[in-house]
């Protein structure tokens, strides 16, 4: 028997009579065909050698940087990133591959003495064999890029299973991939959850990001199976705004943090918690700034909130603040893309689903504390765990925040988007599942230790 497979299709959010992709699905055995040809690859790969993984990734990294302008386009057409943005993400995509080229030359073990005797006790990290990384649409080439940079430089070969949304870029990014790395070493598998689901089921180590639901069902099935896995998912960021902050400077971080990209980053601000006297300075200079930020047609250089991924998304985003009272916003503007306009919402009531869930478009409600001690506890009082920023020039304020915060990463006057691709990125709770990556904990997640114990084979 035959199954007849549904396309890949994509479309352009700004103006969705534009299909970007049209490309047939893997399907579940032409990704478990993928990693089967990455698994003949990867020795090849290993022995080759540091100077030769080394010299890889950086001609990525090269390659990226010349279709730069080519790239950032197609990520404004394909997933409606702000150009400016767009841009930002290839930047930073290239940063990542030479960042990762010096990798391979790090030491991979430690020397230990012997407890008793002669001989040398040796740990070394060696590659899992390859890697299945599962993406967003979200950041179509500087996640993918975050993933696969590390894993080959660890030795592994890549199975790449793109977010159906961002087939395009995918297929561009494996091609500069593909163009400098040996054959089956790297490969991007077009598909939805059924090529996700079959990559995690052949994949040696698996790194997943993307929603909380997917993620819980990766992490499942990695774990039925036995292999190392890491989960990055959603997020309910808070924003603390004490008196003593610098207001216009802090609502133009805010403004910023919620609507840039349409609010469409898991480390998006949603909630904006103000702090005593800071109420009503900050309703008011959020309100302005989020009514003055620059919306609309993405591929315009100073546009920062552009459209939604999606018809669906755009629902869910305008019926999650539907009956709530709108300070600026609230409104789904006419014309054939998939806009919703940037909106602060008041009043929201106790247990309301902008409160409880990701709703991942350009809205955030602002809610009241009294005192520091109290932002904090509505900021923990959620299932998620990404990221929190806090506005204040008052130092102990600051340091309180970083000792009882209970999120992976703290920003202190600072958007709670724009993370460093260096250092250790993940949440705790339902946002993730699994050891950090990215910087050098990456590394860390793509191998495994050895240990080794070499004895004299002669008494002497
Ligand atoms: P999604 O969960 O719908 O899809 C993510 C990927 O998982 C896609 O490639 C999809 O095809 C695949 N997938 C879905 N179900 C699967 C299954 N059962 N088995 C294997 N693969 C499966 O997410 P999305 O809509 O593409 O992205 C938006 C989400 O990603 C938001 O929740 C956002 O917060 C999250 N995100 C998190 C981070 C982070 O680092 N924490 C970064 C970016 C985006």
């Amino acid at each position: 028997m035959t199954t007849t497979l549904s396309p890949v299709v994509s479309r352009n959010p700004a103006d969705p009579a534009d299909v970007v992709a049209h490309v047939p699905a893997a399907g579940a055995f032409g990704a478990a065909e993928a990693v089967e040809g990455a698994r003949a690859a990867q020795p090849g790969w290993l022995r080759g050698g540091a100077a030769a993984r080394s010299a890889a990734l950086a001609s990525i990294a090269t390659a990226l940087e010349t279709a730069m302008d080519e790239l950032a386009a197609l990520a404004v057409r394909e997933v409606g990133k702000p150009l400016a943005e767009a841009r930002a993400e290839v930047a930073r995509a290239v940063a990542i591959w030479r960042y990762h080229a010096q990798a391979p030359y790090e030491p991979s073990g430690a020397v230990h003495e012997t407890a008793a005797g002669a001989g040398l006790l040796l740990t070394r990290r060696r590659p899992h064999g390859v890697a299945g990384l599962i993406t967003p649409w979200n950041f179509p080439f500087a996640i993918p890029s975050w993933k696969a940079a590390p894993a080959l430089a660890a030795g592994n070969t890549v199975v790449l299973k793109p977010a159906p949304e961002a087939t395009a870029c995918a297929q561009r990014l494996a091609e500069i991939v593909q163009g400098v790395l040996p054959e089956r070493v790297f490969t991007a598998v077009p598909g939805g959850a059924a090529e996700g689901a079959a990559v995690v089921s052949a994949a040696d180590v698996v790194s997943f990001t993307g929603s909380t639901e997917a993620g819980r069902a990766v992490a499942r099935a990695a774990t039925d199976r036995g292999v190392p896995f890491q989960a990055e998912m959603g997020g309910l960021n808070a924003a603390i705004v004490l008196p003593d902050a610098d207001i216009a400077r802090a609502a133009a971080h805010l403004a910023a943090a919620i609507a840039g990209y349409a609010g469409q980053k898991c480390t998006a601000t949603s909630r904006v918690i103000a702090v005593g006297a800071a109420a009503d300075p900050l309703r008011e200079a959020l309100t302005e700034a989020l009514r003055s930020i620059p919306a609309g047609d993405p591929a315009d250089p100073a546009t920062v909130c552009g459209p939604l991924i999606s018809e669906q998304a755009r629902e869910q985003v305008s019926g999650a603040w539907a009956g709530l009272s709108a300070l600026t916003g609230g409104t789904v503007p006419d014309g054939p893309g998939w806009y919703a306009a940037p909106t602060l919402v008041e009043k929201v009531p106790a247990g309301h689903r902008l409160l409880r869930e990701e709703v991942f478009g350009p809205v955030a409600a602002l809610l009241t504390a009294d005192d520091l001690a109290d932002a904090v506890r509505i900021t923990n009082s959620v299932p998620y765990g990404l990221v929190t920023s806090v506005h204040t020039t008052d130092l102990d304020a600051a340091l309180y925040g970083l000792d009882e915060l209970d999120t992976g990463m703290i920003r202190v006057n600072a958007p709670s988007t724009g993370v460093d691709f260096h250092l250790p990125f993940g949440g705790t709770k339902s946002s993730s599942h699994g050891p950090r990556e990215q910087g050098r904990a990456a590394l860390e997640f793509y191998t495994a230790s050895r240990t080794y114990t070499l004895s004299p084979g002669k008494t002497m």
